[in-house]
């Protein structure tokens, strides 16, 4: 039957501590009116009132030890990552736990900073997309399209959190949809900028949901993936909505929806400069709600916050979870694959041949959601022999009974993540076709091999 072995190996992430903090406003300006429109687009930076230039200087005042010049990007936008200190940290989560647990109705707004541990680039950190091309620096050298995503820790918790009842409803602008992969009902949340893992038949209204990404077009304002809905034949769309495109109107109005119940609004990595989704946190604030910000720059919308947080998004949502003692599940990533057996013949030396062949049900191709790399056989103590998709070894002895494979995998092509696991099969010269499936833990890299 079956065995399962597990090796795993490092997982890195290095966090830079530099020591800065901030007082928490206390100030709660006339609340604005609704979103201002319904076309995303990015806010006008030098908007009076909202310019980020003197906030430094706040922070500096309060904060001696804060030397740092900031750094500005060409908007004049500030976009020095400021680190509360330990104490200080500590007591504004102590301060949140206590708003999540007086609240009735929050919401979380989320941005790419969650999705940074993930292997996502965002856009306005030192190294974003943007200040990365404002450089003149080309961010994405290639498309890595073997690069598996999966929820981080903070995307589980928050599901958690959702499970547990803490918290009512998820605003995100991101489109990568870890929120949806981390188990939160759509229904549940708007993906403001879309999904890309999900495409979309405009006649019939009906949503594909993709377990791969569905945008191909490179055109940017053509969203037409290639293929066809499965009832009309009409052509499908992905759901991404790039700059001055509108936002769908369902979305929008489930999240204005809850913007306005809300008496707790918690926005989290985001740096609140894309209308209309920075516009709609505040909301909150016409029904004497709160508004909690935490991200690492500042944002325009701080002079509103109730409480400013400075840290990681990890790294506070760790500590909330273990103060509301609720654990963080790890993200497990299941895949299937079948191994088929069948006999063959070398045509030149008429030597009898048996092949393998594996295959998954995701329509990536044989290596289904690139999980698996390569899968190695070892027959009877012969040489191991490695293949992708197809392989064909001389006959096996006649008294073979076991055969096992090595699965090669990667889970995460930028942090070298490998993992290995040995899977045994009985009989191989009986097996035509045979089904596993993969679990493989994202925290710990273990993984299981379960026959189907
Ligand atoms: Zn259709």
């Amino acid at each position: 039957m079956p065995s399962t072995t597990t090796s795993s190996s490092k997982a890195s992430s290095s966090t830079s501590s530099n020591t800065s903090s901030n007082t928490s406003g206390k100030k709660i300006s006339p609340a604005s009116s609704s979103s201002s429109g319904t076309t995303r687009e990015k806010t006008a930076s030098s908007r009076k009132g909202e310019s980020t230039s003197t906030d430094f200087s706040t922070l500096i005042k309060t904060n001696p030890k804060l030397s740092a010049k900031p750094i500005t990007n060409k908007d004049g936008d500030d976009i020095t990552e400021y680190f509360d200190e330990t104490n200080v940290l500590n007591a504004k989560i102590e301060h949140l736990v206590n708003l999540i647990n007086q609240s009735k109705h929050i919401v979380l707004y989320t941005g790419a900073g969650i999705s940074r541990a993930a292997g996502i680039r965002d856009y306005r950190s030192p190294n974003g997309v943007w200040t990365m091309k404002e450089k003149g620096v080309k961010t994405v050298a290639k498309k890595d399209e073997s690069k598996i995503i999966f929820p981080t820790r903070t995307h589980m918790a928050i599901s958690t959190l959702y499970n547990a009842g803490k918290i009512q409803y998820v605003t995100s602008q991101n489109v990568d949809g870890l929120h949806v992969k981390s188990g939160i009902p759509r229904k549940n949340m708007s993906e403001l900028h879309g999904n890309t893992n999900v495409e979309i038949c405009h006649k019939c209204n009906i949503e594909y949901v993709r377990n791969f990404r569905c945008r191909n077009n490179k055109n940017v304002h053509d969203h037409r993936t290639g293929r066809f809905c499965e009832k009309c034949k009409s052509e499908l769309e992905d759901t991404i909505i790039n700059f001055n495109e509108n936002l769908p109107t369902d979305q929008l109005e489930r999240a204005e929806e809850n913007a306005s119940k809300a008496d707790l609004a918690i926005v989290v990595g985001t740096s609140m400069r894309v209308n209309p989704a920075c516009s709609l946190p505040q909301m909150c604030k016409e029904n004497g709600g709160k508004l909690v910000i935490i991200n690492l720059q500042l944002t325009p919308k701080d002079k509103k916050a109730d409480l400013r947080i400075f840290a990681e998004a990890d790294k506070v949502i760790d500590t909330v979870m273990k103060k509301l003692a609720l654990e963080i599940p790890p993200f497990i990533l299941e895949t299937e694959y079948s191994l088929e057996s069948f006999e063959s013949v070398n045509p030149t030396s008429e030597k009898k041949l048996i092949g393998f062949k594996i295959t998954s049900p995701s329509p990536l191709g044989p290596m289904g959601s690139k999980v698996l790399r390569s899968i190695s056989l070892k027959v009877h103590g012969s040489k191991v022999v490695s293949f992708k998709d197809t392989m064909m070894l001389d006959p096996i002895p006649s008294d073979c009974t076991k055969i096992s494979a090595v699965l090669k995998y990667n889970l995460n092509s930028i942090d070298e993540k490998e993992a290995k696991c040995t899977i045994e099969l009985e009989n191989p010269l009986n097996i035509t076709s045979k089904s596993f499936a993969l679990k493989v833990n994202t925290s710990t890299n273990e993984i299981t091999v379960t026959e189907k």
